[in-house]
């Protein structure tokens, strides 16, 4: 990561608390907060702290923060009682994907039942 990166990425400034924003949870590694503007019920975005753009640049020594990120996704809607009615994770991967930020995110959208496919 370079610095203009991380000085001008808003979801490094949110990781950082240099912008305001609803935390929801956070580690060392992964932190997640509220969309600001949700499209369910409940929409928390999971980011890892460190920058990296999208999947798309995730190489195979990030398995493990990638995983972690998964895994805090999935930790949310357990302890907020999603699980059983279910839930989905979505990242979008650049222009064709609808990506908007350039920091890797899940999105983790809950409280309804979502349509399939996506428009
Ligand atoms: P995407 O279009 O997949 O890149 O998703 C980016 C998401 O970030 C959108 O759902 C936005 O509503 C959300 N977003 C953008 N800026 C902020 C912010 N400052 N705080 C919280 N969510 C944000």
């Amino acid at each position: 990561m370079n610095e203009i990166e991380s000085s001008s990425c808003i979801f490094c400034r949110i990781a950082r608390d240099e912008v305001p924003s609803q935390i929801v949870q956070r580690d060392d590694e992964v932190v997640a907060f509220e969309d600001l503007d949700p499209q369910a019920p409940r929409h928390v975005l999971v980011i890892p702290r460190r920058h990296i753009s999208s999947v798309d640049d995730l190489d195979p020594g990030d398995a493990e923060l990638a995983g972690r990120v998964l895994l805090a996704s999935a930790e949310i809607a357990r302890r907020e009682g999603f699980a059983a009615n279910g839930y989905r994770l979505v990242t979008n991967v650049g222009k064709d994907g609808g990506q908007s930020v350039d920091h890797w995110h899940v999105h983790l959208l809950a409280g309804r039942a979502l349509s399939w496919p996506p428009g």
